[in-house]
């Protein structure tokens, strides 16, 4: 076998992983039109974990055909109630739970993450199937009145689905962030092409496997695992109209231009840099160990990750201190080793780009506090969280997104000169601020130009809560009430009473 810890395996994901992974297209398990396939591999171990069947153009072409017939009026998914909707997405979050354990082994081999961090992830995909369920009757217009003289009028909106979604994911939260686009789209009706990331498809063919054994019709939900090509096809065909894409901005920005050749409508939630400010009055604890979660969870691989720490300088060397501290004491190792804290990095590509940020801030002079500069790698993509001091604005480290465990730290004199640093960003994801001050938190939280605003925590979040981009981090919001927007037509329906 090429996995590393197979006695630890459920019997079900070494079944899975013991035959080659197809495409879904229309309800079917189907090879690639050109029969290629490539290798997903375990992180931790450098090893194959299957080979997986490649999408290209031709079965892009296949699968939005089959999303278009699916979503046509008379179709079987086109006649559920909204009741009946509330319902399928119920029992996928509750089958969800019930092979919770095989997702995260599933997640934790194909990218790395820990199981325990993998668990929790998991469970955030069952929790929004419930909490999408809940919107599926909900999904109501207004009545709206008119004023013509001498002329009566009855006016009212509607909500309808768009069509076809093309969902493009990346790989650092595969089953839920493939969960944020094909729930909120299949919530209001539409039909879902679903590309997951090269790196991490194994979770996303598995969710379309129960999908079909939910009862979800066929072509509602295709899912087809292929590179930027495929996700390229997706973007250009006439047939989709939505593209709802997670990943880098650089890719984004792409994206937004293939998708105005048609005028197709998009969401994009993109690259973070995002600031994390320490005020010398915060609980200091708290704050040390937030900023830790802030930068490392998930080995740094968030969106969110608080990669930017600003400290006050009365404060900084005790916030230094301990941050290096939590890092240190952080357990790097194979993501299935119950010890494990932190697993490795998705891929090779990955722990280099990460590795020359860092070894780029110390040739400019920068101090590395935590982590080393060449962490000794027999396999595996494992990298030592690192904290970086004596950083100026300028060092790529300090303004580009790196996606790894890597914080910077720079200490602030006043407020107005740490607001002004920390929005000196092209991207506006998230933000934090530690203060015991009610007035500076809410304060300097208010001047901060990010999506999601942490005062006095990170990470924590619900699926009731919209999240997005300001600036370059993106366009739209997704999950809670405002999620549903995006996957949504509004008609306004106006009708005279003669
Ligand atoms: P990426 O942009 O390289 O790839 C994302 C997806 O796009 C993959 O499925 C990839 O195959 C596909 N893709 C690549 N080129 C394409 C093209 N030309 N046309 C269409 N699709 C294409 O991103 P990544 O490296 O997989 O993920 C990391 C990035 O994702 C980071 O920038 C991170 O901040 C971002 N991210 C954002 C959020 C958010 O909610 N804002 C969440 C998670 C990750």
């Amino acid at each position: 076998t090429t996995v590393s810890n197979d006695a630890a395996l459920l019997p079900a994901v070494r079944s899975f992983l013991s035959s080659p992974k197809q495409l879904l297209i229309a309800g079917d398990w189907v090879d690639a039109a050109d029969g290629k396939t490539f290798g997903t591999i375990n992180p931790s171990s450098e090893e194959e974990l299957v080979r997986v069947s490649q999408a290209s153009a031709t079965d892009v072409d296949r699968a939005v055909k089959a999303a278009r017939t699916a979503f046509e009026a008379g179709s079987p998914w086109s006649k559920m109630s909204p009741r009946e909707r509330s319902h399928l997405l119920w029992r996928i979050g509750d089958l969800i739970d019930e092979r919770a354990e095989e997702f995260a082994q599933l997640e934790s081999l194909d990218n790395g993450k820990s199981l325990a961090s993998a668990r929790g992830d998991v469970g955030v995909a069952a929790e929004l199937f419930r909490y999408f369920a809940g919107w599926a009757t909900k999904m109501e217009g207004t009545t709206i009145p008119m004023s013509v003289p001498g002329r009566d009028f009855h006016a009212y909106t509607r909500r309808e689905p768009i069509g076809v979604v093309a969902g493009i994911v990346p790989w650092n939260f595969p089953l839920t962030m493939a969960c944020f686009k094909v729930i909120p789209a299949i919530t209001a009706g539409n039909t879902v092409v679903l590309k997951p990331a090269e790196q991490t498809p194994l979770t996303a063919l598995r969710l379309g496997e129960l999908l079909l054994e939910a009862g979800v019709p066929a072509g509602v939900v295709n899912v087809l695992p292929g590179y930027g090509d495929a996700g390229a096809a997706l973007v250009d065909h006439a047939g989709v109209d939505k593209v709802a894409f997670t990943g880098s901005t650089e890719v984004g920005k792409k994206i937004a231009a293939g998708a105005s050749k048609n005028l197709k409508k998009v969401s994009l939630e993109l690259g973070g840099k995002a600031p994390n400010i320490i005020f010398d009055d915060a609980d200091l604890d708290a704050a040390i160990a937030g900023a830790a979660l802030a930068g490392y969870f998930n080995e740094g691989q968030c969106c969110v990750n608080g990669s930017r720490l600003y400290v006050q300088r009365g404060v900084f060397d005790q916030v230094v201190e301990g941050v290096a501290a939590a890092a240190k004491a952080i357990t790097v190792g194979d993501a299935f080793d119950p010890a494990t804290t932190m697993g490795p990095l998705v891929s090779q590509e990955q722990h280099e780009k990460v590795m020359g940020y860092v070894r780029g801030a110390v040739a400019d002079g920068a101090t590395l506090t935590a982590g080393s500069p060449d962490p000794a790698k027999d396999r595996g993509y494992f990298f030592s969280p690192t904290l970086i001091t004596d950083v100026t604005e300028d060092m790529a480290v300090q303004t580009d997104e790196i996606f790894g465990p890597v914080i910077t730290a720079i200490p602030f004199d006043t407020e107005d000169e740490v607001v002004a640093a920390a929005n000196n960003t092209v991207y506006g994801l998230a933000a934090g601020v530690w203060s015991k001050d009610l007035g500076t938190a809410h304060r300097v939280g208010g001047k901060l130009r990010a999506g999601t605003v942490w005062l006095n925590t990170w990470h924590a979040d619900d699926v009731t809560l919209p999240r997005g981009g300001y600036k370059q981090s993106g366009w739209g919001r997704e999950l809670g009430s405002f999620g549903l927007d995006d996957y949504t037509e509004l008609k306004t329906v106006i009708a005279e009473l003669r």
